[in-house]
């Protein structure tokens, strides 16, 4: 196909990159996102050389790298705080650094440019309403009252997605892993250059994402999975890093504000069956929703849709491509998913605890291989 309309349901990290990777493939993109464009979630996420490769392969690497903070090394702690290593990251790019942590909404402010400038029309507090497949193409309805027909969707509309749902209703929900993740922002003590990673039962590290931000998170067990209120936040965070490290305790007593601390319950999924059903195909959380033990979930959906965009510009019909996009990611993406999920366990002392130095090495090493 080279050229088409394209809609892509979800407008985050995922369908946002796609977006800009099918317009600049000059195909014709809507993209439809339920939130109103407001709502973008404020703490950073950490990315490995594998993604700087592939924002900058879109060209967006001084956009990106410029919104962000990037780093050269991974400091690795003991559970006591002592310092085991600091191993530098490697570049996957001459002139480029390793890894960048960044602000979620200066992330999804730097994809959304990227897919305007190519004239993708992006329609917020929009959802599938009725989409009607057929062997020639999509029609679909949003539930902005806009339609359209399309020659394929992508549905990038993350870990509880819709389009999941429509596509393979027999797939179950994603599974509660029996831990959660916390995370907090503070300011950047000037000498912070790297990313620090504390081995142990409670998974911590600490991001810079920017010149005056680092963010903290911190990976506990929560087996009853509890909803918290927000009112007592602070004090529940405080209180899970009362066991680590002297310099994480000291770090915790600047966690005071309820209303900054994101929690979020760890899901995962992953569909070993296919990706796509006729011209409609799915990518990133969707599809492979990872804990963040690898910090590799976003960089899995911006490598997806760089793949699927090439593949539909490279072969005749959606369904060629969608079969192509799916053999070159999926034994990527089940690796990023499944390691994650063993990182896990070894914290939760369901398995093996994941020395996290070398899991980061291997990770490493197989996500340098091209997409
Ligand atoms: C606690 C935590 C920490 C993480 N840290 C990292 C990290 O450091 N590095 C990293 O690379 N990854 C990290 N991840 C993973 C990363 O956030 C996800 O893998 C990534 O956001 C997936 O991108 P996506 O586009 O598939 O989904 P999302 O980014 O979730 O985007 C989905 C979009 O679809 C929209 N949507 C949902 N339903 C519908 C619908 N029915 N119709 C239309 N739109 C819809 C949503 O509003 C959203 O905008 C982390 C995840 C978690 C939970």
């Amino acid at each position: 196909m080279k050229s088409g309309r394209i809609l892509v349901v979800g407008g985050g990290i995922g369908g946002l990159t796609a977006a800009a990777a099918l317009g600049q493939k000059g195909f014709e993109v809507t993209v439809a996102e339920r939130s109103d464009g407001t709502g973008v979630e404020g703490v950073g996420i950490s990315q490995q050389a594998n993604v700087v490769r592939a924002l900058a392969s879109l060209g967006l690497a001084e956009e990106y790298l410029s919104a962000g903070f990037a780093y050269e090394a991974v400091e690795i702690y003991a559970p006591d705080g002592a310092l085991i290593a600091r191993v530098p990251s490697r570049s996957l790019i001459e002139g480029y650094p390793a890894s960048l942590g960044i602000p979620r909404p200066a992330l999804h402010k730097v994809l959304h440019a990227a897919a305007s400038a190519t004239g993708a029309v992006i329609r917020n507090s929009a959802q599938v309403a009725e989409m009607v497949p057929s062997a020639e193409e999509v029609g679909v309805i949003l539930t902005d009252g806009s339609s359209g027909h399309y020659d394929a969707v992508v549905g990038a509309d993350g870990i509880y997605s819709q389009m999941r749902h429509a596509l393979f209703p027999e797939v179950p929900p994603p599974q509660f892993t029996g831990q959660a993740v916390w995370r907090y922002n503070l300011p950047r003590p000037p000498d912070f250059d790297a990313l620090h990673v504390y081995n142990g039962p409670t998974g911590v590290g600490l991001v810079p994402m920017s010149q005056t931000q680092i963010y903290i998170y911190a990976t506990t067990p929560e087996p009853a999975n509890p909803a918290y209120s927000v009112e007592g936040l602070a004090a529940r965070m405080r209180e899970r890093l009362s066991g680590c490290a002297p310099q994480i305790q000291e770090i915790a007593a600047r966690i005071v504000d309820d209303a900054a601390v994101v929690y979020r319950p760890l899901e995962a999924i992953f569909l070993d069956g296919p990706w796509y059903k006729g011209r409609v195909a799915l990518l990133g959380d969707a599809v492979h929703a990872t804990t963040p033990h690898l910090g590799q979930g976003g960089g899995m959906a911006i490598e997806d849709a760089i793949v699927i965009a090439e593949e539909l510009s490279r072969h005749d019909t959606p369904q060629q491509a969608f079969a192509a996009y799916r053999q070159r990611r999926v034994e990527r993406c089940r690796y990023v998913v499944e390691k994650s999920l063993e990182i896990c366990r070894g914290q939760l002392g369901q398995g093996p605890l994941i020395d996290n130095a070398r899991a980061s090495a291997e990770m490493n090493i197989l996500l340098a291989q091209p997409i």
